[in-house]
């Protein structure tokens, strides 16, 4: 199971559209979900950790991923929900991709610079686990929240951000989601 935080669907889409063709990925179902209020990553990952549907979140960042690299056997078969699931057994383990979330939360950038950089950082950090995912594997790609746009953004302040989220505008509540299996 993956989340990536922040990612609306017009982001998801761009990113993730051609990188599940490119990885032999068939999409067996998808959809979209729409986020608990306030949508902040927390609202949307507490109620599945209370329920006890969610157990370990490992936030995929460039060490992990690295890790990943390294022995994707080892780190898949760690990472693999397979057992609990045939056990009748929860909470599932998440793999976590923060890095949309981390930028709309830097970036002041238009929103097709700001495209380019994800592309960038889709291609470092979520293309390895696409890529070495075996044959056959089943996973659940899932967003948490999006984001929109300040459009009372002012230039002149440093510390204004440009992207917000938190509040139920469609681009920050609309959550898609999607079942691949690698072929
Ligand atoms: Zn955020």
């Amino acid at each position: 199971m993956a989340i990536i935080d922040g990612a609306r669907l017009d982001v998801w889409k761009a990113l993730l559209d051609k990188a599940l063709a490119d990885y032999n990925l068939q999409i067996l179902r998808e959809g979209l979900l729409w986020a608990m209020q306030p949508t902040v990553t927390e609202n949307q990952l507490a109620p599945l950790k209370e329920e006890g549907l969610l157990g370990h979140v490992l936030n995929m960042d460039e060490q992990l991923v690295a890790e990943l690299i390294s022995d994707p056997n080892v780190f898949l078969q760690a990472a693999d929900n397979l057992k609990a699931l045939s056990a009748g057994k929860t909470p599932l383990k998440a793999l976590k991709f923060n890095f949309i979330d981390d930028k709309i939360h830097s970036s002041r950038d238009k929103l097709p610079v700001l495209l380019e950089e994800l592309q960038l950082q889709t291609r470092k950090k979520l293309h390895p686990l696409l890529e070495y995912l075996p044959p056959g594997a089943i996973m659940l790609i899932a967003a948490d929240h999006g984001f929109r746009t300040n459009l009372y953004h002012n230039k002149d302040s440093k510390e204004e951000p440009l992207y917000l989220h938190g509040s139920n505008t469609f681009f920050e509540a609309l959550a898609p989601w999607t079942l691949v299996k690698k072929r």
